[in-house]
């Protein structure tokens, strides 16, 4: 079968693998959609591996069907035939953590994780244990699934984590396919959302996605603008997408008294004294992705409210157009892009 693979210093291969089996326990999906996700972009402008190195296939938003069922999977976990999303970390499945839900924090085992340790989904079949599939709603695409497996549960974990957001103003700071995905729930979850972003394109779909306010962080300074939006007073509730320093900066400076910020953009330092902050009474909080469950009751919540998460894709791709796919990808100025099977 075919597989993408990075080789470093921005360099992309379609290669042939065996056609994965299962062991006990294990599924095999077809993969029929396959997310380009920005953490991608890491591993892609990398160093350069030697030649002879082995590599694993990439790609960690995968949702597909199952083709083959291994010793030991109930019908009632997986069967040939089930349309699947695929919650992309699993652990030792025992401890606390893997049996709340959150295999990816899982501190007995190493998390087994697609494109770290193990092959992804940018092929044609992938292996992985049962108990990570769970149930595409009928109505979803196989993109939306793949979104909703990674960036776009991403956001809805990270809106569980600011709480009550109904009928309060929220700045979401980043457009990308994660800060999208915020705006969009936050605005069907009936907050007022204040989009901001560099790129006008991005802020346009942001308004299409139920904004209020667009604010153009290259033409206004971002934190003047919510002030101005906001009575002067700030938002109550803050989300950061970007990872830039600077912009996480305004985060932490433009919430409210009492405001809730959180920050899941990753590679951002921020500072604070507390001197300086602490009669703002703010709370601060991090999230990291989304739990098992978690990510089935946003594909839920998708479903019931017919959110269009299929209008986050703006570029459609099969395998071979892998290096395409990604010289566009790095250009990070538009959308977001997924493999799809034909
Ligand atoms: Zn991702
Ligand atoms: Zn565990």
């Amino acid at each position: 079968m075919k597989g993408i693979v990075f080789t470093g210093d921005k360099g992309v291969e379609v290669r042939d693998f065996e056609v994965p089996s299962p062991g006990p326990g294990e599924v095999i999906v077809k993969i029929r959609a396959s997310g380009m996700c920005g953490s991608d972009l890491h591993v892609y402008r990398g160093a350069a591996v030697k030649p002879s190195a082995e590599l694993l296939v990439q790609g960690h938003e995968p949702c597909g069907e199952i083709v083959q069922v291994g010793a030991g999977v109930s019908a009632a976990t997986a069967k040939v035939g089930d349309r699947v999303m695929i919650h992309h970390y699993w652990g030792c499945g025992t401890c606390i953590d893997c049996r709340t839900g959150w295999p990816q924090m899982c501190r007995t085992a190493e998390p087994r994780v697609p494109t770290l340790n193990e092959h992804g989904a940018h092929a044609e079949y992938m292996r992985i244990p049962a108990i990570q599939t769970m149930p595409l709603p009928d109505s979803l695409s196989y993109a939306a699934g793949a979104a909703i497996g990674c960036g776009t549960g991403t956001a809805w974990g990270a809106l569980l984590r600011l709480g009550d957001i109904s009928g309060k103003t929220i700045a979401v700071f980043g457009q990308g396919p994660v800060g999208l995905s915020a705006t969009m729930f936050a605005a069907s979850l009936g907050a007022r959302v204040i989009a901001v972003d560099i790129a006008q394109g991005r802020l346009d779909q942001a308004r299409a996605f139920g904004a209020d306010v667009v604010v153009n962080s290259a033409e206004v300074d971002a934190v003047e603008a919510i002030r101005a939006a906001t009575a002067g007073r700030g938002p109550e509730l803050v989300l950061e997408t970007s990872g830039v320093t600077r912009v996480a900066q305004q985060a932490l400076d433009v919430a409210a008294p009492w405001g809730r910020i959180c920050f899941i953009g990753i590679g951002a330092d921020i500072a604070f004294n507390t001197k300086d902050t602490l009669r703002r009474q703010l709370t601060i909080v991090t999230s990291w992705t989304m739990s098992t469950v978690e990510q089935m009751r946003c594909a839920e919540y998708v479903d019931r409210m017919k959110l269009p998460v299929e209008d986050l894709f703006s570029h459609r791709w099969t395998l071979d157009q892998a290096v395409e796919a990604y010289e566009w990808f790095d250009r990070q100025d538009a959308g977001k892009g997924v493999f799809e099977a034909v």
